[in-house]
């Protein structure tokens, strides 16, 4: 095809501009997410149970802020500047990774000590004592040094992340034909980036030094703010502020709203710092706004009746109050409470927004989706968290007398999107003209049912395992294939029934909702991880054929519930339909 000018190979040249940028997101994303498990737990010495906590707050708070983050470039500052300002975040985020400070040193109980040594308490004990308990000191300059730049990378997530995929929308008149394969070539951009730096961070990590792994995400991601600079022009214009003279007015002394929300982005730094490091005086800090944010809502709802256009505060309210619950489910221990009320204040708010039953319909419809897919992304998030220990403990990693990488597994994911993603696309488009496509619900269920596969595919392979326990790569290998084609079957899916239900003022929104159910399954995933947790550092000294055995019988129940929950889903489906 002859291009437009303004277009490269048939699609608006904005799009290549997304496509290198998210490219480079994402390998800091990812490249971040599969070390992160094991630099903790190899490094920094923390236990299993540590570490996932770690895990579950940072992957879930990354995918809970989009909806934060997208909703201010809706209404104030625009998709360009949310992204330069996310990119920013995310580069200085890696910046500050490189200050490594010292392995973690552990002494086990019976130990004399040849020299004397000062606990993280400031306690001295002296030479030749023996010692009573097992000891750990770690680096806790380090340690703080660390959690600020994950709390750089997830702030700067929250900003970019949400807005580039929504320009990638802007950049395609509402009936545009081509939106879903530019669609299709973005999200090839976001596993292309995935695939690299599983694979490259994931390499330099683990063999030549942590930092190193940490920096090469974030020399990515300065190439992907220098290209977005260089070629922000290639968007016209679709990107800007709604209203510029609004970002220009004081907000306070000689500070403008612009300057404001970049001051607040700073400040919520502190708060995400806190977060991923489980600090008690959050606990009690997000339990009374949880309740002040309920009683609000509840009260709200009671005296107000949206005019039409007229509903942001009951969305705020709303947001505010699943950001909360979320955060409660990701640090208390109730999870399962914080799910009913992220579901419940989703319905309520969906609810507010609708003027006719038509739309309430196809409302309810979509969050009965939404809500399916934390099954779904529950089972999936294992691959960062208790596949990954699997992989470094478990399997049996030597290809051709090289070592394999715990950490470069996850690569297999993004690695078989790339491989599968257009004949998916091209598989639904088949089916459809024989009127055999399966419904949205059916492709859901039958996602599900691939990520219980999966994991049975796992409990297979624990049968086959060596004298040693160590199980053959093969396994895993089909493991995250059949995870990855259940994949295909309900996220690019899910994403286009997102812009299709979703009523079209709030489709921002409703993305961020979307990706809120993300956000709370990683958390769940880390929980279900915990499951197969090993009680104290140093995993490596335990026995590889006791360890197949937690982590089989956690893949077994896995397998139960995906397949279990999938066949359900495929039951019921023409209920939904
Ligand atoms: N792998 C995709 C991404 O990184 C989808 C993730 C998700 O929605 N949970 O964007």
């Amino acid at each position: 095809a002859v291009s437009a000018p303004g277009e490269f190979l048939g699609h608006p040249k904005g799009l290549y501009v997304c496509f290198a940028t998210e490219l480079w997101e994402r390998f800091s994303f990812y490249g971040m997410k599969y070390l992160l498990l094991l630099y903790l737990t190899k490094y920094h010495l923390f236990t299993d149970m540590a570490g996932y906590d770690v895990l579950g707050a940072y992957a879930g708070l990354v995918y809970a802020l989009p909806l934060i983050g997208g909703l201010i470039a809706d209404r104030y500052l625009g998709m360009r500047k949310a992204v330069v300002f996310g990119a920013l975040l995310l580069t200085a985020g890696h910046a500050t990774m490189a200050y490594e400070g010292f392995q973690a040193m552990s002494y086990a109980a019976g130990t004399t000590l040849a020299e004397a040594i000062t606990l993280n308490d400031g306690t001295v004990i002296a030479a030749g004592t023996v010692l009573a308990e097992d000891i750990i000191i770690q680096d806790i300059v380090a340690l703080k040094v660390f959690f600020f730049a994950l709390a750089l990378i997830t702030v700067g997530v929250g900003f970019l992340k949400p807005n580039i995929s929504t320009i990638v929308g802007k950049l395609y008149a509402q009936d545009d034909p081509r939106r879903d394969s530019g669609f299709t070539i973005f999200y090839m951009g976001i596993n292309i980036g995935s695939f690299i730096a599983t694979l490259l961070c994931g390499w330099l990590g683990e063999t030549y030094g942590w930092s190193y792994g940490f920096g090469a995400a974030g020399i990515g991601m300065l190439l992907g703010l220098i290209t977005f600079l260089k070629f922000q022009h290639t968007l016209q214009g679709h990107a800007e502020p709604a209203e510029p003279a609004r970002l220009k007015e004081t907000f306070l002394g000689p500070i403008n709203k612009e300057w404001a929300i970049y001051l607040g982005g700073l400040l919520s730094l502190s708060v995400v710092w806190l977060l991923v490091q489980h600090e008690p005086v959050v606990h009690v800090a997000q339990n009374s706004l949880l309740i002040v944010a309920i009683v609000g809502i509840i009260l709200y709802s009671m005296l107000h009746q949206p005019e039409k256009g007229q509903d942001w505060l009951a969305i705020g309210v709303a947001i505010a109050t699943m950001v909360l619950g979320l955060m409660w489910a990701f640090l208390g221990d109730d999870t399962w409470l914080g799910l009913m009320l992220l579901a419940l204040v989703a319905f309520i708010t969906y609810g507010f927004k609708s003027h006719n039953s038509a739309e309430y319909g196809r409302t309810v419809v979509l969050m009965v989706m939404i809500v399916s897919t934390i099954v779904f992304w529950s089972l999936f998030e294992q691959s960062a968290g208790s596949m990954t220990l699997y992989a470094d403990r478990v399997l049996d990693r030597e290809v051709g007398g090289t070592e394999v990488r715990a950490s470069m597994f996850g690569s297999l994911n993004a690695g078989f999107i790339m491989l599968l993603a257009i004949p998916f696309a091209a598989l639904w488009v088949w089916l459809a003209k024989r009127g055999w496509e399966p419904s949205t619900p059916v492709k859901f269920g039958l996602g599900i049912l691939q990520a219980g596969l999966g994991f049975g595919a796992l409990v297979i392979g624990a049968q086959f395992a060596d004298e040693a326990g160590k199980v053959a790569i093969i396994w895993l290998v089909l493991a995250y294939l059949l995870h990855t084609t259940g994949e295909l079957c309900l996220s690019p899916v899910g994403l286009s029934a997102v812009t299709k239900l979703s009523i079209n003022k709030v489709v921002g929104v409703s993305m961020g909702t979307w990706f809120l159910a993300t956000a709370l399954s990683e958390t769940v995933a880390t929980r279900i991880g915990k499951m197969a947790a090993i009680d104290t550092s140093g995993a490596e000294t335990a026995d590889a054929a006791s360890l197949l055995v937690t982590y089989t019988s956690l893949y077994e129940f896995l397998m139960w519930i995906g397949i279990g929950v999938g066949i359900f889903m495929i039951v019921i489906s023409p209920i939904l339909k």
